[in-house]
């Protein structure tokens, strides 16, 4: 029997093959990119209105990735319609029609439109204030908008334009309103800009954690269960109680106790969290027996937060100053109420586990304790392999009124975060605003491949919940004291940190990680005992391993291995099984060639216990 080897496809582990990234500018950065764009989109409709006279046009902003601009049209646009409109608009771009800008009275604009018949400007003339700007392009078209635009036409380049898809859109986002096409488009300075714009693209549809999610069959989303509600398969579990497995060995090296806490709550939990009065509109409806307990407000709620539960289990003893640090965790599965349309795939769903952790310290521990924590943090990014990160000091904005407490203890917390990060020598920007209701934050910002930025790890400090649910510890003088909170989650939430690490690994886990682990195809099922026998060995070892039993080809085995990303595969044939060893490819490395069982069995156990490469 010969063994056939088709050679192993190009492993694509992204990281370290991903093209160096030419800087794209942010569209809300850049001035030329907000010009350049609001005028591409007029372009767009003076072009689709010469082309379709029918159509109305009703709004076309810009967004960061180009801009869209939304038509009243008897017909939906085709792929064919978009080449003429693009066409179009390059003869419009040639004519080097300069852009002016005409100021009127609300009243003369509203004769204007009148006598152009297009009633959705009217609508929209309704909702802006006195003096009106009209822009004309030349003077063959003109649209109402407040800018900014580009001087002439001549300003745009046609070859860093590119009108990308057509989608249905309701007016003003209302479904019982007019339904409408929307064209989507983006514009840059240049062609190269246009280029880097459209590779990004492309490679994140192909690291997209949707497709990718599925395609490795890892998560679920069902409409009668609802949106924003993943459901986890067998080996998405495994990838989420491995990372979960990860961090609660941290944890237990550093002191952390484990709690668990129940999904809902009365609302009055929430009221004296502050939650309720700041934050119910994220939270799930109220859950009352009849309208006299909901209209007295004391229903169950779902928890958005596991703060106030691991506060009760504080509270539920005096404590002494011996037993602080009292550092209680728990993975606190919460729900909040996010928009239907704001869901998609992982990084915001409506129920989603956070790996929460509350450190009950006194004022003197708090500084090395803010560095433990900020420690572990490090520590779990490093075996993630997140290297590219930046921490935010996400503070109050002292002009809001959505934050609880006194403007010291919000000097206090927040100088707490500045010294820490200090003393860290670590890289930092401020974000104003960005804090928790009920205290400041260290954030950690992380920078995909994409450019793209996600908010992970965060540690919060707080002086504002010991106070409202008035806690307390025995000092060493025999005195009560209030302790201080720190919130922590180096993950932010296991939905969200699989989502991202999904599109970084581009779905090629590290060996640690991978539901799967090793694979052993048999070239024919004469060699499936032998097989099964290794898998045994490996599977005592803590190994997650699988046999091929379909009795496929090898080329299909190693195929269906590959387009499964499992890390390790071992082809068995009766050279193999003559050797006692397995014929090695990994997703990493390629072909390794024949390796003696034992080899292959210390090299697993190697690799497992560093959380490194086979
Ligand atoms: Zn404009
Ligand atoms: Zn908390």
């Amino acid at each position: 029997m010969s063994q056939v080897k088709p050679s192993l496809a190009s492993n694509a582990t992204g990281l370290d093959t991903a093209a160096p990234i030419l800087r794209l500018p942010k569209t809300s950065e850049s001035e030329t990119l907000k010009k350049i764009r609001h005028t591409t989109s007029h372009v767009m409709a003076m072009a689709v209105q010469k082309l379709f006279p029918k159509a109305q046009v009703t709004i076309g902003p810009w967004t960061e990735q180009g801009f869209y601009y939304d038509f009243d049209t008897p017909e939906a646009f085709t792929e064919q319609d978009l080449k003429a409109i693009k066409k179009e608009m390059v003869k419009i771009i040639h004519k080097q029609l300069p852009i002016t800008c005409e100021v009127m009275s609300r009243a003369d604009a509203e004769q204007r439109i009148r006598a152009l018949g297009e009633p959705y400007k009217l609508e929209i003339l309704a909702g802006l204030k006195e003096p009106i700007t009209l822009y004309h392009l030349g003077d063959l078209w003109w649209d109402l908008c407040a800018g900014p635009h580009v001087e002439t036409t001549a300003q745009l380049n046609p070859k860093a334009i590119a009108l990308e898809s057509v989608a249905g859109a309701y007016w003003r986002g209302d479904e019982t309103k007019a339904q409408l096409q929307r064209i989507y488009g983006t514009a840059w300075e240049t062609p190269e800009q246009l280029a880097e714009y459209q590779r990004r693209k492309e490679e994140s549809l192909k690291r997209d954690h949707r497709k990718l999610g599925k395609e490795l069959g890892l998560f679920l989303f069902t409409d009668i269960v609802g949106p924003g509600l993943p459901l986890w398969t067998p080996k998405g579990t495994i990838l989420r109680s491995t990372l979960e497995d990860f961090l609660k060995q941290e944890q237990t090296q550093r002191g952390y106790l484990p709690v668990v806490t129940p999904h809902i709550a009365r609302v009055d939990l929430f009221k004296m969290s502050g939650h309720w009065q700041k934050y119910s509109e994220d939270m799930f409806p109220m859950m009352a027996e009849n309208e006299a307990e909901r209209l007295r407000e004391q229903g169950f709620v779902m928890k958005p937060m596991n703060c106030p539960f691991h506060i009760q289990i504080y509270k539920n003893e005096l404590r002494s100053y011996k037993e602080l640090p009292m550092r209680l965790a728990e993975f606190g599965t919460v729900y909040r109420y996010e928009q239907s349309g704001e869901l998609g795939g992982l990084t915001r769903v409506r129920g989603f586990t956070v790996d929460d952790s509350h450190l009950f310290v006194t004022p003197d521990q708090l500084d090395a304790e803010f560095l433990n924590v900020v420690d572990l943090i490090l520590e779990v990014f490093k075996c993630l392999q997140l290297k590219n990160f930046k921490a935010r000091l996400s503070f109050r904005d002292p002009t809001s009124d959505k934050y609880i407490g006194t403007d010291e203890v919000w000097e206090k917390s927040q100088n707490a975060i500045r010294r820490a990060v200090e003393k860290l020598g670590m890289e930092h920007f401020e974000g104003i605003g960005e804090a928790a209701f009920y205290g400041p934050k260290l954030d950690f910002i992380f920078t995909d491949v994409l450019e793209r930025e996600w908010q992970l790890g965060t540690v919060q400090v707080d002086y504002n919940l010991p106070e409202r649910f008035d806690l307390e510890y025995v000092a060493e003088d025999g005195s009560r004291q209030r302790p201080v909170m720190i919130h922590r989650a180096p993950f932010g939430s296991l939905e969200r940190l699989i989502g991202i690490l999904i599109e970084q690994y581009a779905g090629d886990f590290p060996l640690w990680l991978a539901p799967e682990q090793v694979r052993l195809l048999a070239v024919s099922e004469d060699f499936l005992p032998f097989c099964e026998d290794v898998a045994n060995q490996m599977r005592s070892l803590g190994v997650r391993v699988l046999v091929d039993q379909s009795g496929d080809r090898l080329g299909k085995l190693i195929r269906n291995s590959e387009k499964a990303k499992i890390p390790v595969m071992a082809v068995v044939g009766a050279k193999e099984v003559e050797a006692n060893a397995l014929n090695i490819r990994t997703r990493k490395s390629g072909e390794l060639g024949e390796l003696q069982v034992t080899d292959v069995l210390a090299r697993l156990k190697t690799a497992l216990a560093e959380r490194g490469d086979f």
